[in-house]
């Protein structure tokens, strides 16, 4: 799930046309964030009704359950399902614990159709080295535990709106299928936003830094935990100001706008993870 800005920023396609955009703005009640787009890549915003204490919900996962963030009070409680890219359409459900016991919520995802990019590259951009193939090893075991992170304080329900991280020309290239010289690449995971190297970089939401690094496709990163499986991840900076276990406000500076790992040019990758899900960053921004 690493490849993606690398070689679509080396070959200039980091920004996509704003008529696309249209198409990925999700039709929904004004002031819930994040916005439901039951579709692979979205955010399904599943009812549970009312409860005198916090159900505990659980998404299926390839490595077992994986929990999820329930939010809101006794009256109505609603599990934020992170849908990945690749789910297939159809019924899906959750497990639902409360007092009156384990349940199954179901839930439907829609089919969406991204776009999807045949590109001829050079072979070594496709094909890593061993060296490159091992680092790569190594760095994707080490993030699969920063994902994994799920802590409390809960996020608080009614300020999920996140602040977009750097001004700049938003790209609606999230979910698009890249196609390597016929070889099919991991979809594009998160919003792209094209901004000149230094440009500050600011914390969408409160949260606490639980990751820095130099990591081969992503570059310089910074990974903040913002409670309840709800992450965003920062790419390619030129600099990182801040260190693990910061405690940053939304809007705090936490580092500068780069070209660093596998892109020719400067922009920012920020990605949105739920329940160890990749969702669309829009949903959480609005147009
Ligand atoms: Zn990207």
């Amino acid at each position: 799930m690493k490849r993606r800005c690398a070689v679509l920023g080396a070959l200039g396609l980091l920004v996509l046309p704003a008529a696309s955009r249209a198409a990925t703005t999700p039709a929904q009640a004004p002031g819930v964030w994040p916005q439901a787009s039951q579709v692979p890549g979205g955010i399904a915003r599943v009812a549970l009704g009312p409860a005198a204490t916090r159900p505990v919900a659980h998404a299926p996962g390839d490595g077992g359950d994986v929990p999820l963030l329930v939010l809101g009070d006794a009256i109505e409680w609603t599990a934020l399902v992170g849908i990945p890219l690749s789910a297939a359409p159809g019924p899906a459900s959750i497990s639902v614990q409360t007092e009156a016991g384990l349940r199954q919520m179901a839930y439907t995802v829609t089919p969406k159709k991204y776009l999807e990019q045949q590109l001829k590259v050079s072979p070594r951009t496709v094909d890593l080295s061993p060296e490159d193939l091992a680092r790569y090893e190594r760095e994707r075991v080490h993030l699969a535990t920063v994902m994994a992170t799920f802590t409390e304080p809960l996020p608080n329900g009614s300020a999920l709106r996140m602040r977009v991280p750097v001004p700049g020309r938003r790209s609606s290239s999230f979910g698009l299928r890249r196609v390597f010289n016929g070889q099919a690449r991991n979809p594009h995971s998160g919003m792209d936003i094209a901004a000149a190297t230094g440009t500050p970089v600011i914390a969408p939401l409160p949260g606490r830094v639980i990751d820095t690094g130099d990591y081969f496709f992503n570059g310089n990163t910074v990974w903040l935990d913002h409670g309840g499986g709800l992450l965003s991840m920062l790419c390619h900076l030129s600099a990182i100001d801040v260190k693990p276990g910061d405690a940053l406000q939304a809007g705090a500076h936490l580092g500068a706008v780069g070209a660093t790992g596998r892109v020719t040019g400067p922009h920012l990758h920020w990605g949105v993870m739920l329940n160890r899900t990749m969702v669309d960053p829009a949903l959480f921004v609005g147009a």
